[in-house]
C-alpha cells in the first residue's frame, strides 16, 4: 500500500484548491522515495544495524527539509500543512529518521524567524539543504518541562560569550554540526548557535532507549565553550521565549509523525486481521477485532485532520500554540492506543515480532518529548480559558 493515498490527495484538495496538484506532486513523490529507500531499512535501524546518516542525507538530497522554507533561502515555498504531511509519511517509513529530521527542521524554523540577515545567510542556506546537521539543546539533566530553570550558563566577556553547563537527551548530538544552545546569562535564558566541533563541546555516548532506536541521543556538555557574539540568537533575555515559539511549530509536526506511527500499525494489523484464521474463519470477521480496526482508523482520520487543521491557522498566521497542543496530545495518545491494538491483533507475533511492536516503542517517546501531555494540557487549557474570557 503506498504511503501517500488518496485520503491526503483528498485532504490536500480541500486544504489548498488551486494549488494541490502541485504539492500532491510533491508528497507522492516523497513518499516513493521514502517507501523505496527508507521503510526496507527500518528494521535494521531499530535492531542497530543501520546508520540513519545514509537515509537522512538521502532525504535532504530529496528536497523534504526545503519545503516550508522561503525560496530566497533556498527553499520550496511550500505551505506548513505539506511540510507536515510530508512528515506523516516520514513517521510512517520509519519513526526515528522522522525524529531527527524534524528535530533539525525546527531549529532551521527558529533561525528563520528569530535570526538576524547575517545569521540567516550564514547558516540557514547549509541546514536546510542538510549540509549542515543541526540540533536543538534545551533540556538538561535537571530539568525538563522546567526549562526556565536551567543551570546552563553563558557568560559575556571580550566579544564572546563563555557556555558552562550540560545539556541532556538532544536528539542528532554529537553528529550535527550546529547546536541551538539554551542557556542563561544576567538577562535570562537567551539562545546561541554553536557550530562543532568547538573546543570544550563534549558528548556522552548514545543513550539506550525503548524505541525511535535509529536516531542518536546524548549528553551534550560545554567546558568553556566560547560562542562570538554574534552567534547570540535574537534578543540576549528572550531564549525562554524563541524555545516556546519553536516548539509551537514542532507539535504540530510530531503531531503527524504520530499519525504516520499509527498509519503504519493500522495497514500492518487491517492485513494480518485479514489473513489470521481462527475458529474457522479469519479473524476480521470477528466483530471485537472489527471494533479494533473501526477505532484505529477513526483515531487516525481525527488526528490527521487536528494536525493539518493546526498546521493551517500557522499557515495564515493566527495564535496556533493551543491548536498545535491539541493536536500533539491527541494524536499521540491516539498512537499509543492504535499501536498498542496492533500488538493485540497480532496476538503472541505482535509481542514477539520487533517489526511490529518497534511502532509502540517509537510511539511511546511522543507524549514525553517536546511537551508532556501534562504540561500540554495546562497551556491548552490556559489559552481556552483565556479565550474564553
Ligand atoms: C529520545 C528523546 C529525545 C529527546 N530529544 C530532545 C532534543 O533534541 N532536545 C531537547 O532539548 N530535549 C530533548 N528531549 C527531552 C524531552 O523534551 C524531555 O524529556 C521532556 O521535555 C520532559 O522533560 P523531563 O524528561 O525532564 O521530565 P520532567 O519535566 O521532569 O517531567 C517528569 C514528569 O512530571 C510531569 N510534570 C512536570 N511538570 C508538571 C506540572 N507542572 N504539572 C503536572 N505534571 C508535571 C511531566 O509531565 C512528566 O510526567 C528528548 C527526550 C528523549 C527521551
Amino acid at each position: 500500500m503506498a504511503i501517500y493515498t488518496s485520503e491526503h490527495r483528498r485532504l490536500m484538495e480541500m486544504l489548498h484548491p488551486g494549488r494541490h496538484q502541485e504539492y500532491s506532486e510533491v508528497l507522492s513523490s516523497l513518499g516513493a522515495f521514502m517507501e523505496k529507500e527508507i521503510l526496507p531499512l527500518s528494521p535494521k535501524l531499530d535492531a542497530g544495524g543501520a546508520s540513519i546518516a545514509g537515509p537522512r542525507r538521502a532525504l535532504f538530497e530529496q528536497g523534504m527539509t526545503l519545503i516550508p522554507f522561503p525560496a530566497e533561502h533556498g527553499g520550496l515555498g511550500l505551505p506548513f500543512s505539506v511540510y507536515a504531511t510530508a512528515v506523516e509519511l516520514l513517521g510512517s517509513a520509519d519513526a526515528s529518521v522522522a525524529l531527527s529530521v524534524e528535530i533539525h527542521n525546527a531549529v532551521a524554523e527558529g533561525l528563520l524567524r528569530f535570526g538576524n540577515a547575517s545569521q540567516r545567510e550564514k547558516y540557514l542556506r547549509g541546514v536546510i539543504t542538510g549540509k549542515t546537521l543541526a540540533s536543538f539543546a534545551l533540556t538538561e539533566p535537571a530539568s525538563g518541562s522546567d526549562s526556565g530553570s536551567m543551570a546552563t550558563t553563558a557568560e559575556r566577556k571580550g566579544g564572546e560569550f563563555t557556555i558552562n553547563g550540560s545539556k541532556m537527551f538532544i536528539t542528532n548530538a554529537g553528529e550535527a554540526g550546529l547546536y541551538l544552545v539554551f542557556a542563561k546569562t544576567k538577562k535570562g535564558p537567551s539562545c546561541f548557535l554553536l557550530e562543532a566541533p568547538s573546543p570544550g563541546l563534549k558528548f556522552g555516548g548514545d543513550l539506550k532507549k525503548l524505541g525511535m532506536r535509529g536516531s542518536r541521543t546524548s549528553e551534550v556538555v560545554f567546558e568553556g565553550c566560547r560562542v562570538p557574539e554574534e552567534n547570540l540568537l535574537g534578543e540576549e533575555g528572550q531564549g525562554g521565549e524563541y524555545a516556546k515559539e519553536i516548539l509551537h511549530g514542532a507539535r504540530i509536526v510530531v503531531a503527524a509523525l504520530n499519525v504516520g506511527i499509527s498509519q503504519i500499525a493500522y495497514n500492518k494489523s487491517v492485513a494480518y486481521a485479514r489473513s489470521r484464521k481462527a475458529f474457522g474463519k479469519t479473524i476480521s470477521d470477528f466483530q471485537l477485532i472489527r471494533e479494533k480496526i473501526a477505532d484505529m482508523k477513526t483515531g487516525i482520520s481525527a488526528g490527521r485532520l487536528l494536525y493539518l487543521y493546526a498546521a493551517r491557522v500557522k499557515e495564515l498566521g493566527g495564535d496556533y500554540a493551543s491548536e498545535a497542543s491539541q493536536a500533539k496530545v491527541f494524536a499521540t495518545e491516539m498512537s499509543l492506543k492504535a499501536c498498542d491494538e496492533a500488538i493485540q491483533i497480532h496476538g503472541g507475533y505482535g509481542y514477539t515480532t520487533d517489526d511490529l511492536h518497534r511502532h509502540w516503542r517509537d510511539a511511546r517517546l511522543l507524549t514525553i518529548g517536546e511537551g508532556t501531555s501534562e504540561v500540554l494540557r495546562m497551556l491548552i487549557s490556559r489559552k481556552e480559558l483565556a479565550r474564553a474570557q
